[in-house]
């Protein structure tokens, strides 16, 4: 069978080279990264997902599932790219406090659903990220100080094996995947819908505060001081902005989980910063979590890389702000506290390991062309010199950028046991992850 016959058999669109909407159907949500794959299928449902499986299977070939492609690896060529977005329904039930969310669904549509009864899902800063592609790489959002890495909260997951067979994975069908999709990656199965566990959010607070860059070392000050004794239901985001059609600026970003007295108390420090140009925090509704951060939501182009950061002393912020001063052709910097719960070694968690180190430090770039991506590679790559004895070296895997690879996400006993069951359930690497755990 050619990949043209499968179009007689697949209810979605089989899209190949040479056809029209090829390059367009090929790119990831993030432009900044090309995929040479060898045909892109948009499946309509779970059973179109198992007949290109068997396809792939008999033809060894390779199929990389995606719904956005948000921080895609580019590392496809000659794969199949499977994309999603269909299979998109989405259910909460407020009684047991759980969702069951198609592999294409976003964490917008679980909000939307969850808010109404006070629930949240762990979501991070962006919610048109797929909510199981976050799940599948471990997830780190709002209120994991508090409850854990998204990967945490999954009860099962409805999948499709290397042979092309449907199964459902929960401790009891199978611990050993059940264990290593929550938070290894999309190595093992194609996911068709996801079960997982809603958090209670009767009451939340949240928004953003935003002064000139000349403020920076004072706003930084205060984010020392209040992440120094900060409960898990506070998260706090330190950001320096640099966008190329605006003045620069330093922000903060905060979400807390309870009453608006208590959070307008706990960040009292932040108001003693003078020069606020803007401040939208109050009370919010949990969908919309995801415009906090004002991050872009149509497709665009962007680099990244993240460090994790042993420690956030007086050194390290004159190390950052120093950065800072001089940052093009970078856009963005951003510290984002740790701790609590994602510091918490649990037995039971699935694959992500515990993150120890008390903050994340992410720096971003839009390259416009070739020459503006190697200046924003080259800056970045200064930078993490820069801070060279501050950070620990590991990555979460879910901040893994193009060039760095699992290793860096994963302790070695954990690694080797996640290729061990690589080998055994997908010993013709039917499946590619964006980060494979196996070359
Ligand atoms: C602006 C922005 C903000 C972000 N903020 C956060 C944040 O706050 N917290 C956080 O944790 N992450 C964050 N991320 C990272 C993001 O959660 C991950 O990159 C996520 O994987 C991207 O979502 P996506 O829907 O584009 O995933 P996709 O690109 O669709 O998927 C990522 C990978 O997951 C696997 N996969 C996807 N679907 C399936 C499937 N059905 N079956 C098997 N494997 C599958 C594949 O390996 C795929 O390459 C952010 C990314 C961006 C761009």
């Amino acid at each position: 069978m050619t990949l043209n016959d499968l179009r007689q058999t697949i209810k979605g669109r089989v899209v190949l080279r040479g056809d029209e909407c090829f390059d367009e159907a090929r790119k990831p949500w993030n432009r900044a990264i090309d995929q040479w794959v060898l045909a892109v299928v948009e499946a309509y449902d779970a059973d179109d997902v198992a007949t290109l499986v068997t396809y792939a299977r008999q033809e060894r070939l390779t199929v990389t599932a995606q719904r956005g492609g948000h921080r895609p690896s580019g590392d496809v060529d000659g794969v199949i790219l499977l994309r999603t977005d269909r299979l998109n329904d989405v259910a909460v039930d407020p009684v047991t406090r759980t969702a069951r969310v198609g592999a294409g669904a976003t964490w917008d549509q679980v909000l939307r659903l969850a808010s109404p009864h006070g629930l949240t899902g762990l979501v991070g800063s962006s919610a048109t990220v797929g909510a199981l592609s976050a799940v599948l790489s471990g997830g780190i959002g709002w209120f994991s100080r508090k409850y854990g890495f998204a990967a945490n909260t999954v009860r099962a997951f409805d999948a499709v094996d290397a042979d092309g067979l449907p199964i459902r994975v929960t401790p009891e069908t199978d611990p050993d995947l059940f264990w290593a999709l929550r938070g290894g990656g999309g190595d093992f199965a194609v996911v068709t819908a996801i079960e997982f566990d809603l958090q209670p959010a009767p009451k939340l607070y949240g928004g953003r505060m935003v002064w000139a860059a000349d403020r920076a070392s004072y706003v930084l000050d205060a984010y020392r001081e209040v992440t120094a004794t900060a409960p898990e239901d506070l998260t706090v985001w330190f950001s320096l902005l640099q966008p190329p059609d605006a003045a620069p600026s330093v922000a903060v970003e905060v979400t807390f989980l309870g009453e608006a007295e208590e959070a307008q108390r706990l960040l009292s420090r932040f108001e003693a910063v003078e020069g606020v140009v803007s401040d939208n925090r109050g009370v919010m509704p949990v969908e919309e979590l995801g415009g906090i951060c004002a991050e872009p939501i149509e497709p665009s182009p962007g680099l990244w890389r993240s460090e994790l950061l042993t420690v956030l002393d007086d050194t390290v912020g004159q190390l950052l702000l120093a950065n800072a001063k001089s940052m093009e052709p970078l856009t963005a910097l951003q510290l984002r506290q740790l701790g609590g719960a994602v510091a918490v070694d649990r037995a039971d968690g699935g694959v992500v390991p515990p993150l120890i180190e008390p903050f994340l430090l992410s720096m971003f770039g839009v390259p416009s062309d070739a020459e503006a991506r190697r200046a924003v590679g080259a800056k970045m790559g200064e930078m993490a010199d820069a801070f060279d004895g501050y950070v620990s070296g590991s990555k979460p895997y879910m901040c893994l950028a193009p060039g760095e690879d699992a290793s860096k996400a994963f302790p070695e006993a954990t690694l080797l046991r996640l290729r061990e069951l690589k080998r055994s359930r997908d010993p013709h690497n039917v499946f590619r992850g964006n980060f494979p755990v196996l070359r």
